[in-house]
């Protein structure tokens, strides 16, 4: 088994969609990159998976551009109603606990990037070393990358109906 199977095999029955992308059509906005500099989640400049620490775009550029393709994986779930905060905060953890579950499985060779900052810590040690390298996961949209081009290239939906909520997480692969 590859892989790439065995990826899917791993998050069959938790992801929600997946799908590939070829790295080389990702697009790299600087636009957005200066959305994090503005600094309205209060991460920038204090995790190691957001910018400035996550890298200046043009070496993530390179860093992901040594891996022909990417697999979009995402994780949906239902609210009780658009102001079910509580229900998107639980969404939030149940995704980042599967992302990082794959980067600490995969992420040796294959990088995975989550939504938002590395949450694995609950201070980051930044700007000390990274405490859990091999459990750090960097944010898809740190490198400028916009999820909804993202995921209407990869063929999975950015947005599933009314009263739900999806996140989004990718991994590099060589295949
Ligand atoms: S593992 Fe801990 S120290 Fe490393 S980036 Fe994540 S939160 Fe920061």
């Amino acid at each position: 088994m590859s892989l790439k199977e065995q990826f899917i095999e791993a998050i069959r029955g938790r992801a929600w969609e997946w799908g590939e992308i070829a790295t080389g059509d990702l697009n790299f906005s600087s636009e957005l990159r200066k959305a994090c500099e503005a600094n309205t989640c209060g991460n920038y400049g204090k995790n190691w998976g957001c910018p400035p620490g996550i890298g200046t775009i043009e070496e993530l550029k390179a860093k992901i551009g040594l891996f022909p393709k990417a697999l979009v994986f995402t994780t949906k779930y239902d609210l009780e109603d658009s102001f079910d905060f509580d229900g998107m905060k639980v969404a939030g953890e149940n995704h980042r606990l599967l992302t990082t579950e794959m980067q600490e499985r995969f992420g040796a060779s294959n990088p995975v990037y989550g939504a938002g900052c590395c949450t694995v810590c609950e201070r980051c040690a930044y700007p000390d070393a990274c405490r859990f390298p091999q459990k750090r996961v960097q944010a898809v949209e740190a490198a400028g990358i916009n999820v909804t081009d993202l995921s209407r290239a990869a063929g999975v939906k950015y947005n599933n109906g009314e009263a739900t909520v999806t996140y989004f997480s990718m991994i590099l692969f060589d295949e």
